[in-house]
């Protein structure tokens, strides 16, 4: 027969983080693995972009807290790991919820050194990225034959000591550029582009809070992009296939593939 567990450590075995992807905002995006995980969770700690639609799906006993880092109240990255060990340590079934995919600009990869460097076992559920879902539902694919043979994904918002982004190198690639976090920075960026070699007409789509009741899309010229008016949350996408909308219905065949 096993000893009875007495101490507090054993009574309470470890628990355990998913890193989920909440997708763009639409819920019917989300994984059916993360639609399981948010109704069986206990507790559930989300970001500022995961949507209202996705939440209703957490199971309504599970504990909600909210991290979302948001101008003038962010939410140091470090507390978040100390919660997220602290969360599991009590035994509970934790779902780290980020906007997209968790590995996409979310910090997640960070959460997931930090909760194994304290022995908590921790599963990644990947989500649907903005970086691709938000051209998609303006009918811009970021690949297309003749037009785009590669997109780089890259963030506008340059942490403090990071490296910057060779802006100039993007230009000369020619492939799709989807900027992530550029709203505020997009007349830099469209200048660092041109500067690079990037023509002024080259076509740019902005889509502002993708697949959800409020999303908008606009588009212009690089050399436009610094008076584009337009909000975030939103994705950039810079390059010849921004020009398309692929899911329009025209009376001749515009967009047919050479
Ligand atoms: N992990 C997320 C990205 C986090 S960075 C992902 O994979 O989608 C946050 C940026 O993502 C925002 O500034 C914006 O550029 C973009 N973004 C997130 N949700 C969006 C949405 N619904 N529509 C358009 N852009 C979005």
């Amino acid at each position: 027969m096993t000893e009875p567990v007495t101490g507090s450590e054993a009574a309470r075995p470890l628990g355990h983080v998913s890193l989920v992807g909440a997708g763009p905002g639409d819920a019917e995006l989300l994984t059916l693995k993360a639609a399981r995980l948010l109704a069986e969770a206990d507790v559930v700690v989300f970001d500022a972009l995961v949507s209202s639609d996705v939440l209703a799906l957490v199971s309504p006993r599970a504990e909600l807290i909210d991290v979302g880092k948001r101008p003038g109240q962010s939410i140091a990255q470090d507390l978040i790991n100390v919660l997220l060990v602290r969360l599991a340590s009590e035994g509970r079934r934790v779902v780290r919820l980020k906007g997209g995919d968790p590995f996409v600009f979310g910090r997640g990869g960070e959460e997931a050194v930090a909760l194994a460097a304290a022995g908590i076992a921790c599963d990644i559920v990947p989500g649907i990225t903005s970086a691709v879902a938000a051209p998609a539902v303006a009918g811009i694919p970021v690949t297309h034959r003749s037009l785009a043979a590669m997109f780089t994904v890259v963030t506008g918002h340059r942490q403090h000591g990071e490296k910057p982004v060779n802006w100039a190198a993007l230009a000369q690639a020619g492939g799709t550029i989807v900027v992530l976090m550029g709203v505020a920075e997009r007349g830099v960026i469209a200048a660092a582009l041109m500067a690079g070699g990037m023509p002024g007409d080259t076509p740019v789509a902005a889509i502002r809070r993708a697949t959800t009741d409020e999303q908008v899309v606009g588009r212009c010229r690089v050399d436009q992009l610094a008076d584009l008016a337009v909000e975030s949350p939103a994705t950039l996408v810079i390059g010849a296939v921004a020009a398309l909308n692929v899911c329009e219905v025209v009376a001749s065949a515009a967009y047919a593939v050479g």
